[in-house]
């Protein structure tokens, strides 16, 4: 599958060719032609997988179409809902990048920030609007945007949605759109809340689905250390000089970890800043530009603020604490190795977090390789002995979920990176297996 086999515009396959897209994934391969055919769509994706493009190249394309024949102030007519104002951005983002040759105009709104310029942008008239469901209501009772010329509807991450507690909110933005429109309606995962929110949105939807978030790992080389808690800062200093590692993410459990981290990076001359729920949106949207335009080497950050988080070549993830859910691992991962690239995550194991190491590992069905070779080995635990006693390479079982048995010792990067290939190797890549069936 190309994408000269979709029948895009030209503008739009220009703005493709462009961004140095060469083929669709299999979220845009399946989502892209119903949307063009006008059909409503439940799409099961997650981030990573390509899903912006799914939604925003055809709706694009469809509003283009239209385009010609309308005269007068461009009137808004398709709307993407979305939880956070770092997706928001990012989607006006690609929305600028795909449409950079349609002459459309989109712009995008979210709360905590003053509203001038968002009032100003869309008073001067947009085809499309991003919005966070908040914001969006306050503009609407302002009466700064108007739904009633809505063509398409767009809710993106709708169980985040839900996670937040935005859902009433969303709610009462369906409430006012026009009945006759087409919906496409996204999420990671489908609850039976969503699934019920789906089915009031949504008219005799097509579903497309791209593979469940645990085979999101198999691209991503993997690693666990065994180290000490208060080891864990020098860890994480000695692996990004010795790997020479131009720019990673951290994750922390707390915004008070992450904050520490951030200061003991700050202290050794590692160009650091922290993210997570306590910092304002300004500071977390400079940090992330900091981060992206390489300004900064590491970006410490917290579940939460790092949901959604999109960097374009982000090829290392540190697990500074391992989360106690495992999917929330599987979540921090997907941070790097995004459509089809590769990357390496590295988590450091504290004796009371073996635990969630094991449930993490079970989680993925792969054991994750153990590097027992560093200048921080754990003072006290059952496997270390073994580790410090006999240093020679063993192989990794993918099948066996205890660690101890299959620890790896790898030493240098080449060997690292044999291993790793062993370990990742003989399953497909996550974004090779994908569904599509009929909804109803
Ligand atoms: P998303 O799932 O929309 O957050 O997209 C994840 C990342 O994949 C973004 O950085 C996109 O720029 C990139 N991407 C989307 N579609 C493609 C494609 N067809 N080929 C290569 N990269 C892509």
């Amino acid at each position: 599958m190309t994408f000269d086999s979709l029948q895009l515009i030209d503008p739009i396959r220009r703005a493709i060719k462009a961004e140095g897209y060469e083929t669709p994934t299999p979220i845009q391969a399946q989502a892209i032609p119903i949307v063009l055919n006008g059909k409503d769509l439940l799409g099961c994706a997650q981030t990573g997988t390509g899903k912006t493009a799914a939604f925003a190249i055809p709706i694009l394309q469809l509003l283009s179409e239209q385009q010609l024949q309308r005269k007068g102030k461009r009137n808004i007519r398709a709307l993407i809902l979305t939880p956070t104002r770092e997706l928001a951005i990012q989607i006006g983002e690609s929305l600028a990048s795909y449409g950079r040759y349609t002459g459309l105009k989109h712009t995008v709104i979210f709360g905590g920030v003053k509203q001038a310029r968002q009032t100003d942008a869309l008073q001067n008239g947009v085809d499309i609007l991003v919005a966070t469901p908040g914001r969006l209501l306050d503009l609407m009772a302002q009466r700064f945007v108007s739904l009633q010329n809505l063509e398409i509807f767009v809710l993106d991450e709708a169980d985040r949605m839900l996670d937040m507690g935005f859902i009433h909110d969303v709610r009462k933005v369906i409430a006012v759109l026009p009945p006759r429109r087409q919906s496409l309606f996204f999420s990671a995962t489908m609850p039976s809340e969503i699934v019920k929110l789906a089915d009031t949105i949504l008219h005799e939807p097509e579903k497309v689905e791209v593979t469940p978030v645990s085979s999101t790992v198999d691209l991503i080389q993997q690693w666990v250390y065994f180290v000490d808690k208060e080891n864990k800062a020098n860890l994480l200093i000695h692996l990004l000089n010795e790997k020479k590692i131009e720019n990673a993410l951290v994750f922390t459990r707390t915004k008070f970890g992450a904050d520490k981290v951030m200061k003991v990076l700050m202290r050794n001359n590692i160009k650091a800043e922290s993210i997570h729920g306590n910092k304002s949106q300004n500071a977390r949207q400079n940090a992330l530009t900091n981060f992206k335009s390489k300004a900064i080497r590491v970006l410490v950050a917290t579940d939460i603020a790092a949901r959604g988080i999109d960097v374009d070549e982000l090829a290392h993830v540190f697990n500074y604490e391992i989360p106690e859910i495992p999917e929330t691992y599987v979540h921090r991962i997907g941070r790097t190795g995004r459509a089809g690239a590769s990357g390496t995550a590295y988590s450091f194991c504290e004796t009371d977090e073996r635990k969630s190491l094991k449930d993490i590992q079970k989680l993925i069905d792969k054991v994750i390789p153990v590097v027992a070779e560093h200048p921080y080995p754990q003072s006290q635990t059952p496997g270390n002995e073994m580790a410090k006693a006999k240093p020679q390479p063993q192989a990794v079982s993918q099948k066996s979920n205890n660690f101890h048995k299959s620890r790896s010792n790898p030493t240098d990067n080449a060997s690292e990176q044999a291993r790793a290939s062993k370990a990742n190797s003989g399953k497909r890549p996550w974004y090779t297996k994908v569904k599509n069936n009929k909804k109803g």
